[in-house]
C-alpha cells in the first residue's frame, strides 16, 4: 500500500510518500510559495534523484496537482500513476475537542473541520484546503486526517482550565488544547524503544524545538499538560511567537500603541520571541553565531529561551511526580548542544546529568545523559511525517486504538 502524507501550510505544501511495507519514505518534496511570486516545487526520491520546477503555483489544488506530475514522472517519479496511491494522510492543526484520533474524512466530517477554523484559523482553512484538492485531484481515494492536538486531548481538566470565567469555556472552547501532538507521541514511544522503558509506568518530558516549540509532559504513555495552549502562541519563546505574557501586558501595549486586534495578533506571533528579543534572527543558529562575535541580544534570546524552556522542565517533572526521560528533539533540540546544555543545567538535583562530551558529539539520535545520571537524557529526531502515514493505515485497517 502506498500512502501520501501532506501537510498543507498556507503557502507551502510539504509531502512524502510511502509504501507501508517498510514505512519508509519513497519521495519527499515540498511545494513553497503558493501563489506568491518566486513559487517552486522540489522532490527527491529515494535513490537520492531530484526534480524541481520554478514557476506560478496559482493555489493548493495546482500545488497538488504539480506533485501528482512529479511523483508520475517518466524519468524521476516514483509510481506508473496516481492510481497507485492507495490513501492520503493529512496532517490538521486543529482538531477541537471533537476529535480525539485520527478519522477517515467521510460524511459530515468535512463540515466539522470547518467548524474548527474558528479555533485555527491561521491553520486550519489551508489543511482542509489541501484535503479538498485531493478528494477532486484523486477522486475515490481515502483521505484521513492526523490532528496535532488529539495526543493532548488525555490531559486532565486541571491541566487544560484557563483561570477565566468557566462559562467562556462551555461558551467559546477557551481551554488548553496543545499542538506538535504527533511528535511528541514519536519521541516518547521512540524513546520506549531506545531505552526498553516500560511505558505505561514512565515519566517522560518531551521539548519539540523547532521554529515553533512546546514542551510536553508524558504520564505512562499520554499527555497529562504541554505548554502549547488554546493557540500555539502560548509556552516557549519560540522562533517569532512570545510564548507566556503577561495578557493584561498586551491590552497595556495594545491601548499604548493604539493596535487593533489583528495588529496585536501579528505582533505576538511573528515579530516577537527569539526575533523580537535579538533584534537580529528568529534562527537559533544564527543566533549562537551572533552571540559568539558578541551581540548582547542575541545572547540574551538564547538565555531567555533557554532559562523558560528550564523552568517548564522543572514544572513538568513536578506534575509527573519525578522524571525518567527527558527527551530533546525538532530543528533546536536535534541540533544545538548549546540549548540543550543550558536548559538542563543546574537540573542535576532532579537527576537530570548531562554528558558534555556526549551532549557535543552526538550526531542524529542518541543518549547525552552522564552514566550516573537517574534520569535519561535523548536526542530523537522526530518523524511527524511516519507518525501521519502509520495512524493513516491504522484508521483504513480498522486497527487505531
Ligand atoms: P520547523 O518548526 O519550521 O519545522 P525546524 O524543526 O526545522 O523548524 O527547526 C528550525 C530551527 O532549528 C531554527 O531555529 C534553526 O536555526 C534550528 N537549527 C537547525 N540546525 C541547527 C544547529 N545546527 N544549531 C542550532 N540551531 C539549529
Amino acid at each position: 500500500m502506498k500512502i501520501l502524507v501532506l501537510n498543507s501550510g498556507s503557502s507551502s505544501i510539504k509531502y512524502q510518500l510511502f509504501d507501508t511495507e517498510t514505512f519508509k519514505p519513497i519521495a519527499r518534496g515540498l511545494a513553497e510559495r503558493i501563489g506568491l511570486r518566486g513559487a517552486k516545487i522540489s522532490q527527491t526520491n529515494a535513490t537520492n534523484h531530484k526534480i524541481t520546477l520554478s514557476g506560478e503555483i496559482l493555489d493548493h489544488q495546482q500545488a497538488i496537482e504539480y506533485i501528482i506530475a512529479f511523483l508520475t514522472d517518466e524519468e524521476k517519479g516514483v509510481i506508473d500513476s496516481v492510481d497507485e496511491v492507495d490513501a492520503i494522510g493529512h496532517r490538521v492543526v486543529h482538531g477541537g475537542e471533537k476529535f480525539t484520533q485520527s478519522t477517515l474524512i467521510e460524511n459530515d466530517i468535512i463540515h466539522d473541520l470547518h467548524g474548527c477554523v474558528d479555533l485555527a484559523p491561521l491553520h486550519n482553512p489551508h489543511n482542509i484546503k489541501g484535503i479538498e484538492a485531493c478528494e477532486l485531484l484523486m477522486p475515490g481515494r481515502p483521505n484521513v486526517a492526523v490532528f496535532d492536538t488529539a495526543f493532548h486531548l488525555t490531559m486532565p481538566s486541571k491541566a487544560y482550565i484557563y483561570g477565566l470565567p468557566y462559562i467562556l469555556y462551555k461558551r467559546h472552547g477557551i481551554r488548553r488544547f496543545g499542538f506538535h501532538g504527533t511528535s511528541h507521541y514519536y519521541v516518547s514511544r521512540k524513546a520506549r524503544d531506545i531505552l526498553n522503558l516500560d511505558l505505561l509506568n514512565s515519566n517522560i518530558v518531551t521539548c519539540h524545538l523547532g521554529n515553533g516549540a512546546s514542551v510536553t509532559a508524558v504520564k505512562n504513555g499520554q499527555s497529562i499538560d504541554t505548554s502549547m495552549g488554546f493557540t500555539p502562541t502560548e509556552g516557549l519563546i519560540m522562533g517569532t511567537r512570545s510564548g507566556d505574557v503577561d495578557s493584561a501586558a498586551l491590552l497595556h501595549i495594545m491601548r499604548r500603541e493604539d493596535l487593533n486586534n489583528r495588529e496585536a495578533t501579528t505582533l505576538l506571533n511573528k515579530h516577537s520571541g527569539l526575533i523580537g528579543i535579538s533584534g537580529v534572527s528568529s534562527d537559533m543558529r544564527e543566533l549562537e553565531d551572533e552571540a559568539k562575535d558578541g551581540n548582547k541580544r542575541a545572547k540574551l534570546a538564547i538565555d531567555v529561551f533557554t532559562y523558560r524552556l528550564k523552568k517548564y522542565i522543572a514544572a513538568y517533572a513536578g506534575a509527573l511526580g519525578g522524571i525518567d526521560v527527558l527527551v530533546f528533539t525538532g530543528g533546536i533540540g536535534e541540533n544545538s548542544a548549546l540549548v540543550r546544555k543550558l536548559a538542563t543545567e543546574g537540573l542535576e538535583f532532579m537527576g537530570l546529568v548531562l554528558d558534555d562530551d556526549k551532549n557535543n558529539q552526538l550526531e542524529d539520535e542518541g543518549i547525552i545523559s552522564h552514566i550516573d545520571s537517574k534520569s535519561k537524557i535523548l536526542v530523537i529526531p522526530t518523524n511527524e511525517e511516519l507518525v501521519i502515514a502509520l495512524d493513516t493505515e491504522r484508521v483504513l485497517s480498522g486497527n487505531l486504538k
